[in-house]
């Protein structure tokens, strides 16, 4: 733990490990065989983790994480009908905000950030319009924690008849994603959450079916995943220049997680560092936002304590000058900050963090 480097407790970017950092020490070039083939092999493991088969395609591209949901949006989501945004906190809002960028016709379902949607409720409204054609959900909220019923979902999404678009950002590579079960039409996520690569690159996983249909549908060049789809399987190579270094560091941060023993593995080290977190943060008196069942092990909301000695900025500063870096809180109703539970960090350096959180705490109460 230095504090020149400290430990990053975030959703992403995230503490990478050394090799997936020296993955980044060699220039590709973009036209190269060898970084065709690096390319190649990256989009057939994501499509290994996401269970995917034949019908479905990875389509990688440039930019953080937004970039392949409004891609998703702009190329996938329905112009002859309506999409149902399920939202429960920002990211929900932030497709919402997409759709109405790009002028596509939906309906938002919002509840609570701390509550997930009624399936009944859902199941009644696309009983009740034909007009809606697909549903946009959020696999993990980061905005609190809050893990939402994604099968749950699917199962009535698909059952009605309905295209699934999922952000599953701050889920995949660690929550399950199988699509032969989710049997999502689209599915985006990015290389630095729960894959544990560095930040520049996303994807989102399709139906080639759908891509074939969708051809010009996208307002914006660079988001149109048909196009960015068709022409690197023509040749192999990306449309505009791909961020080499950031594809090779995915490339070792994903045989790092076969080696690890896959998402089943990696969703239980997250899960023992989210405990070891809420177990040891309870026992210093911090009180987490959400019910334990609702909780996603990615990222924790705790409530700020609303004693005087305690202020966030503090807090944050007293903890980064001994090493690790937590998130402020995004949550509605305001007084929460977040801690994460995601990267190459295991329930040791969970422990660490609380002897040092225990020093902050004791250092602020003294001190007021
Ligand atoms: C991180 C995240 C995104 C994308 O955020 P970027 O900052 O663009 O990488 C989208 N949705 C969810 C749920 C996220 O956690």
């Amino acid at each position: 733990m230095s504090a020149e480097e400290p430990i990053l407790l975030t959703p992403g970017p995230l503490t990478t490990s050394m090799r997936v950092k020296q993955a980044m020490l060699r220039d590709w070039g973009s036209r190269d065989e060898a970084f065709v083939a690096l390319n190649r092999h990256v989009i057939g493991q994501i499509a290994r983790i996401a269970g995917c088969d034949e019908s479905y395609a990875v389509v990688p591209l440039q930019g953080s994480g937004t970039y392949a949901v409004e891609a998703m949006i702009a190329t996938l989501a329905p112009t002859d009908g309506r999409t149902l945004v399920l939202a429960n906190g920002s990211y929900g809002r932030r497709i919402v905000e997409i759709c109405r960028r790009l002028g596509r016709n939906h309906d938002v379902y919002e509840v609570p950030e701390d509550e997930t949607h009624d399936m009944a409720e859902l199941g009644r409204r696309l009983a009740e319009d034909p007009g809606i054609r697909a549903v946009a959900a959020v696999h993990c909220e980061t905005t609190s924690g809050l893990l939402n019923p994604l099968q749950a979902i699917s199962d009535v999404v698909v059952k009605a008849g309905r295209a699934l678009l999922v952000d599953s950002m701050s889920g995949f590579g660690a929550l399950p994603v199988d699509a032969g079960q989710l049997r999502f039409a689209a599915l985006a996520a990015s290389a630095n959450k729960c894959l544990q690569g560095a930040p520049g690159v996303a994807f989102v996983i399709c139906r080639k079916a759908d891509l074939a249909t969708s051809k010009g549908r996208s307002p914006s060049l660079v988001l149109d995943l048909e196009d960015q789809h068709r022409q690197m399987t023509t040749d192999g190579q990306w449309r505009y220049t791909p961020p080499t270094h950031v594809i090779a560091a995915l490339g070792a941060a994903i045989d790092e997680l076969v080696e690890e023993g896959g998402s089943e593995a990696r969703l239980r080290r997250y899960t023992a560092n989210c405990d070891t977190l809420i177990t040891g943060m309870q026992e210093l008196g911090f009180r987490p936002v959400l019910p334990r069942e609702r909780q996603a092990p990615v990222i924790v909301s705790f409530f700020e304590p609303q004693d005087a000695w305690f202020d966030f900025t503090t807090f944050y500063d007293l903890l980064r000058q001994r090493g690790f870096a937590i998130y402020a809180g995004k949550m509605k109703q305001g007084g929460t900050f977040r801690i994460g539970t995601i990267g190459a960090i295991d329930p040791q350096t969970i422990a660490a963090f609380l002897v040092a959180a225990g020093d902050v705490v004791s250092e602020m109460r003294r001190g007021h």
